[in-house]
């Protein structure tokens, strides 16, 4: 699928402008409901995406994933019958299947059709490697619906050894699955820029992401700073539409480094705004990068350095009550910071395991506000696409059906008779 085809199978041509809003409106919360409740495919519709050579699969069985997945590869996400994407967030006992109906893909709930989806496909540049013959495709993920590539540059964090892995994360979990399938996963700053080069090239991507895990001693600054110049030499450009995704630093020098090696964006993820909360779900974050006040300090400095709606915050929601996760978007929005989220999908290997999401409508309501907030504080779609790590979470969804931003709006109307 390149970068101009469509992304929905309904046909919308005698729909106004209007219509198509409620009808992605009723989307976002099947969206939503999937997000919290997971999703599933039939071994039919299964065998027949893997018979399509340009089927592109997840890669680990872990991820967002309720349990250990162990089959023939799933999607990595599904775009819905209105062209919203939603992950592939597998739970086998989900009401929600893909089946083959009239050979088509067909999203069912409870065996009723909700119409027809698409996958993800492959990318031009998939089978080709790094200089050092490692496969691009194992170094960066990228996908043309977000124009935007995420490379994680370690699989492993090193708050592990203290036993302070943030409750909700798999990270370590999925490094002790998948190291001896996929080798050794340090990836270099010269494997980085090669990835970014090849998706930014292709048109995959115009906007890269690089995290991974926290490196002992805060390595990783340094890290990044060498990775964000071989990028730049690599795009031969000075400064990139990149984000360095780090812990807060102790030393806000090093954010002043992170915008002098070309990265345009910095994020630093706080994951919850209220202190308890964080201290006890996030302890390595909490001990280990100065504690919530320095984490919110730093946010706001980077600010400074790197301009307004520049700086990203993501949060995990539905672990701490609404309410004080709404007050931190408020309040950092109103500095400047892009907060986004993820709906919280407590996956295999985590702390979490087992545990549920909060209902579908506490979702809509969070992001119906924190929209509020990115439009109230002036951030342009622009500016929330090159500070977040894809565009697909709901209030990015939100701020594109109420600003008519999506393509789909293009076609509405096109069949109607004069
Ligand atoms: S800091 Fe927390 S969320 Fe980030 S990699 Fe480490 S354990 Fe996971």
């Amino acid at each position: 699928m390149g970068q101009n085809e469509k992304y929905w199978t309904a046909d919308v041509s005698s729909l106004s402008k209007e219509q198509v809003k409620a009808k992605l409106w009723e989307e976002l919360r099947l969206k939503a409901d999937i997000g919290t409740k997971g999703i599933t495919i039939s071994e039919n519709a299964l065998n027949a995406i893997h018979q399509d050579e340009s089927f592109r699969g997840q890669k680990l069985g872990g991820g967002r994933n309720r349990k250990l997945y162990k089959g023939k590869d799933l999607p990595g996400c599904v775009y819905l019958p209105y062209g919203l994407k939603v992950t592939f967030t597998w739970n086998e006992t989900s009401s929600y299947v893909v089946e083959l109906v009239n050979g088509k893909h067909t999203l069912t709930y409870e065996g009723k059709s909700l119409g027809e989806i698409q996958y993800s496909k492959k990318l031009p540049y998939d089978g080709q490697t790094s200089s050092d013959g490692v496969p691009l495709d194992l170094i960066g993920h990228a996908d043309y619906y977000d124009q935007h590539v995420i490379i994680s540059y370690s699989n492993e964090c090193s708050y592990k050894e203290r036993d302070e892995d943030c409750l909700f994360c798999n990270i370590n979990y999925n490094k002790d699955l998948y190291t001896e399938k996929f080798g050794p996963y340090w990836r270099t700053p010269l494997q980085v820029a090669e990835t970014v080069k090849a998706a930014f090239e292709h048109g995959v991507a115009n906007h890269a992401t690089l995290t991974g895990g926290v490196v002992a001693e805060r390595r990783e600054l340094e890290y990044y700073v060498d990775a964000g110049e071989e990028i730049a030499k690599a795009l031969g450009v000075e400064t990139f539409n990149g984000t360095a995704t780090v812990a807060a630093p102790t030393d806000f020098s090093n954010i002043h480094k992170l915008k002098e090696a070309g990265f345009r964006t910095t994020a630093m993820n706080l994951e919850l705004w209220d202190k308890v909360f964080y201290e006890a779900v996030c302890p390595g974050k909490a001990h280990g990068s100065g504690g919530w006040d320095n984490w919110v300090k730093a946010l706001e400095y980077a600010v400074g350095v790197f301009g307004w709606g520049r700086v990203r915050s993501n949060f995990v929601a539905g672990i701490e009550p609404m309410p004080r996760t709404l007050e931190g978007f408020e309040y950092l929005c109103g500095k400047g910071v892009v907060c986004s989220f993820n709906v919280w999908a407590p996956n295999v290997g985590s702390a979490f395991e087992g545990h549920r999401s909060p209902e579908t409508e506490w979702y809509i309501e969070i992001a119906t506000k924190l929209a509020e907030f990115w439009k109230k504080n002036g951030f342009t779609f622009d500016q929330i696409h090159d500070a977040t790590a894809g565009d697909y979470r709901l209030p990015s969804d939100i701020f594109r059906i109420e600003n008519e931003v999506f393509d789909i709006f293009k076609e509405a109307g096109k069949g109607a008779v004069a």
